[in-house]
């Protein structure tokens, strides 16, 4: 198996052929396990001698990781690598070019064929060789193309470049084995693999120590967390554990699967103070004919019974979804079932899409895709339900004191700090930047759909 301790000489190699000041830049496309993929990434990068900056056009490397889960993602790399062409003319540039595009043939070919200026291409499980690739690069001056199609857990060295000292993404497991009908991410990452409980906890446990107030547990489908040797330990399991680590304040997990969530796991969201009263869980659609040719094992009835036992357990907590309009056989009928649930529901915040088709998935090939123009106006008519819906959620919230955890400097308004609640609201206040990463009482005096406005109360 391979590590990044088999990487250590070939970093030394790598490290006495660069300039003291060479440089790395990485654009990441996609999800959250992107952005932590990135900062691994970035980590080894700066091992290997390459030090993060800002600006592009100062990068001696710049690496794109990238994603796939739709068309438009994918057409945003490709201009972005015809972009780089350009500068890659003018000065001494390496271009690499990774994630789950990569690990899907039928992209990285399309890459190999048209941009004949990227020079080093891997994919989302083989982050850690990546100093050796960069060598044979420099040392063959050839394009170097590195894939492998299974992940291997003991990659997971841990290790990163974390982007903030106070909050940190966690990955719990990788992969998926649900095959929802227009979803590219079993063929890119693969079947699904849980890391070790007792990796987990040791990571989180020394993420505390350096401060980390809150963590998010990633994966595909965290409720389905089954690590191998460890019989019958589950998502809640870990949940519980956790909870126990002096010091972590907030546990957030991405993104749980309706089918698998159990009551265990919604009672954990009364009893664990850690637990934030926040819940991201993707219906995708509210008609059961659309959720039977998305492959979704659940029916609208099953997801409103888990929204009822939640809101009952847990009155104020958030609910956050996933929603795709104009999947192909939509009707109209379908559609209202739709905007119908989400009426039911009441979310707080929600991820919304037009459906497109991904090549090699089965959705892709049905042939009663919805025209353009359809899929748009009911995008529109679903916005036009959820904002207001958002938005009364958020007014109720004017007048109560909430905690906040501070996350940096407003990017409208330099003079305002940002930061989120426990139920993940956006939330901005007048403060001083050495509040950065406290978590702070916030009593709320304006809201509108997507967040609150509020200013520091003393205790
Ligand atoms: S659960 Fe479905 S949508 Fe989510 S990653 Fe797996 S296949 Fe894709």
């Amino acid at each position: 198996m391979y590590s990044i301790n088999q990487e250590e000489q070939i970093i030394h190699i790598l490290k006495e052929s660069l300039a003291p000041d060479a440089s790395h830049h990485i654009m990441t496309y996609g999800c959250q396990m992107n952005e932590h993929d990135s900062e691994k990434i970035s980590w080894v990068l700066e091992q290997a001698g390459f030090k993060p900056t800002e600006d592009p056009d100062q990068a001696d490397l710049i690496l794109l990781n990238t994603c796939s889960i739709r068309h438009s993602a994918e057409d945003k790399v490709y201009g972005k690598l015809g972009e780089l062409k350009h500068q890659k003319r003018k000065r001494k540039l390496t271009i690499a070019v990774c994630g789950c595009m990569m690990q899907r043939k039928e992209s990285r070919d399309c890459v190999l064929k048209k941009f004949k200026h990227v020079d080093i291409i891997f994919g989302t499980n083989n982050i850690y060789k990546l100093p050796s690739l960069i060598l044979e690069h420099y040392e063959t001056g050839r394009p170097v193309l590195d894939i492998e199609e299974n992940f291997q857990t003991e990659d997971d060295a841990l290790l990163a470049n974390r982007y903030y000292p106070y909050k940190s993404f966690v990955n719990i497991m990788y992969g998926c084995n649900n095959f929802c009908s227009y979803c590219i991410v079993p063929y890119t990452r693969g079947r699904e693999v849980s890391r070790p409980s007792q990796d987990i906890l040791r990571e989180v446990k020394n993420l505390v120590k350096s401060g980390v107030a809150e963590i998010t547990l990633l994966g595909q489908n965290v409720n389905s967390y089954a690590p191998a040797l460890e019989d019958g330990y589950s998502f809640t399991n870990l949940i519980y554990d956790l909870a126990e680590i002096d010091g972590l304040k907030r546990i957030r997990f991405m993104t749980s699967h309706p089918k698998d969530i159990s009551k265990d796991l919604l009672i954990a969201f009364r009893d664990l103070d850690p637990l934030c009263n926040f819940l991201h869980l993707p219906v995708q659609a509210g008609s059961n004919f659309i959720l039977d040719k998305m492959n979704r094992h659940y029916h609208r009835e099953d997801y409103m019974r888990i929204i009822d036992q939640v809101k009952s357990l847990v009155p104020d907590i958030a609910l956050c979804t996933d929603i795709m309009v104009g999947f192909p056989e939509e009707s109209e009928r379908d559609f209202e079932d739709t905007l119908d649930l989400v009426r039911y529901v009441e979310y707080d915040s929600a991820f919304t899409f037009l459906y497109s088709p991904r090549e090699g998935t089965p959705a892709a090939k049905n042939p009663n895709q919805i025209p353009k123009e359809v899929k748009q106006a009911r995008f529109n008519r679903l916005t036009d339900t959820l904002y207001p819906i958002f938005e009364r959620k958020n007014k109720q919230l004017i007048g109560q004191t909430m905690d906040v955890l501070v996350e940096g400097v407003s990017k409208q308004d330099k003079t305002m700090l940002t930061g989120r609640t426990e139920s993940f609201k956006l939330t901005h206040f007048k403060g001083d930047k050495n509040l950065i990463g406290k978590i702070l009482p916030i009593r709320i005096h304006s809201a509108n759909s997507f967040n609150l406005e509020g200013e520091l109360v003393d205790k």
